[in-house]
C-alpha cells in the first residue's frame, strides 16, 4: 500500500508556480491577481478563503477578498463581479460556495467572465471540459488527476467508480476520467446498491460528505482509493468519506484526510490563476 501524499505534491506545484510568477514579473511585468468573493460568516468558508489568500501571498500573487454580509442582494453580488470582470489587475475570480439560500448560485456563476473563471464552474468552461477542449477545470478533480499523473496510475480502460455527483466534484471528475479513456460509473444518493458498484472498480473516488461511507468490504483488493470528503466529526478532528484505517491495508494507493486531496485543490487554484494571467502576454 502506498499513501498518496497530496501535501508534498501540492508543495511541489506551489514552488513551480512561485518560480513562474517570478518569471512573469521579471519578463512581462505581470503579477497574477485573484479576487475572492465571500458572502456571510460560515466558519468553514472563512477558513478556506483564508487558506487561499495565504497561498496566493506565498507564491507572489496579488489577491483581494470581497467580504459581503449574508443579507446582501443577488444584484449587489452581480454588480461586484461585473466590476471585477473589468479590472485588468485581476486574472481569476472565485466565489466561495455555498452561497446563502436567497442567492441563485448558477445565476452568479454565469456572470463571471469565462476567461477569469479559475474555478471552472461557468457553463462555458463546463462545456469545454465535457468536449475535451482546453479551458478552466474545477480545482478539486483537476488535483486528483495530477495525483494520478504523479503516481503513474494509468486510467486507460480502468473501471472507475465516482461516488457523489455534484457540479463541483463528481460530475467534472467523471468528465476528466472519460477524457482519459477510463470506464466511468457515477453513483449518488439515489444509487440503489452502492457497494455493488464500488466493489467492481479498479479505482474508487468518493466525494459526498458522509464520514466513513466507504468501508473495507466495499472495495476490491488492490484498488486505488481517492477520498475527497472533508468532514469535521464530534471530537473536532477531520475525516474523509472512507474508513482510512480499515482500507489502507487493502488498497494499492490511498489518499489520507487531511493531507490528501485538500492541499491539491488550493495548488490547482494557483495553477489555474497563473494560466489565466499568462493569457495577458498575448494580449
Ligand atoms: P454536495 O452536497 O454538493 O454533493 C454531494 C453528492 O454526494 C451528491 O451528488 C449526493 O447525491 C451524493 N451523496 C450524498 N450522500 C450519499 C450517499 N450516502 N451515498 C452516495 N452518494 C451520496 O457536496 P460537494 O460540494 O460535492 O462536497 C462533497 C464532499 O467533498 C464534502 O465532504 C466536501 O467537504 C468535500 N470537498 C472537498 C474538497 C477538497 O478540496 N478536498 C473540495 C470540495 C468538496
Amino acid at each position: 500500500m502506498q499513501i498518496i501524499d497530496g501535501k508534498s505534491l501540492a508543495q511541489e506545484i506551489q514552488e513551480s508556480v512561485a518560480q513562474e510568477v517570478k518569471n512573469l514579473k521579471d519578463n512581462y511585468d505581470i503579477v497574477p491577481g485573484l479576487a475572492v468573493i465571500l458572502v456571510g460568516d460560515d466558519p468553514a468558508s472563512q477558513a478556506y478563503v483564508k487558506m487561499k489568500a495565504k497561498a496566493c501571498e506565498k507564491v507572489g500573487f496579488y489577491s483581494i477578498t470581497h467580504n459581503m454580509p449574508d443579507t446582501i442582494s443577488q444584484e449587489e453580488i452581480i454588480g461586484t463581479i461585473e466590476m471585477i470582470n473589468k479590472n485588468p489587475r485581476i486574472d481569476g475570480i472565485l466565489v466561495q460556495l455555498p452561497l446563502p439560500k436567497h442567492i441563485d448560485t448558477n445565476a452568479i456563476l454565469e456572470v463571471i467572465d469565462p476567461a477569469k473563471d479559475v474555478d471552472g464552474f461557468h457553463p462555458y468552461n463546463v462545456g469545454r471540459l465535457v468536449t475535451n477542449l482546453d479551458g478552466f477545470v474545477p480545482c478539486t478533480p483537476l488535483g486528483v488527476m495530477k495525483m494520478f499523473e504523479k503516481y503513474n496510475i494509468d486510467l486507460e480502460g480502468k473501471d472507475v467508480c465516482v461516488v457523489g455527483a455534484s457540479n463541483i466534484v463528481g460530475k467534472p471528475m467523471a468528465a476528466l476520467l472519460l477524457n482519459a479513456n477510463a470506464t466511468v460509473t457515477v453513483t449518488h444518493i439515489y444509487t440503489k446498491d452502492l457497494a455493488s458498484h464500488t466493489k467492481k472498480a479498479d479505482i474508487v473516488i468518493v466525494g459526498v460528505g458522509v464520514p466513513h461511507l466507504i468501508k473495507a468490504d466495499m472495495v476490491k483488493d488492490g484498488a486505488v482509493l481517492i477520498d475527497i470528503g472533508i468532514n469535521r466529526i464530534e471530537d473536532g478532528s477531520l475525516v474523509g468519506d472512507a474508513d482510512f484505517e480499515a482500507l489502507k491495508q487493502k488498497c494499492s494507493y490511498i489518499t489520507p484526510v487531511p493531507g490528501g486531496v485538500g492541499p491539491m485543490t488550493i495548488a490547482m487554484l494557483l495553477s489555474n490563476t497563473l494560466k489565466a494571467a499568462k493569457a495577458r502576454i498575448s494580449k
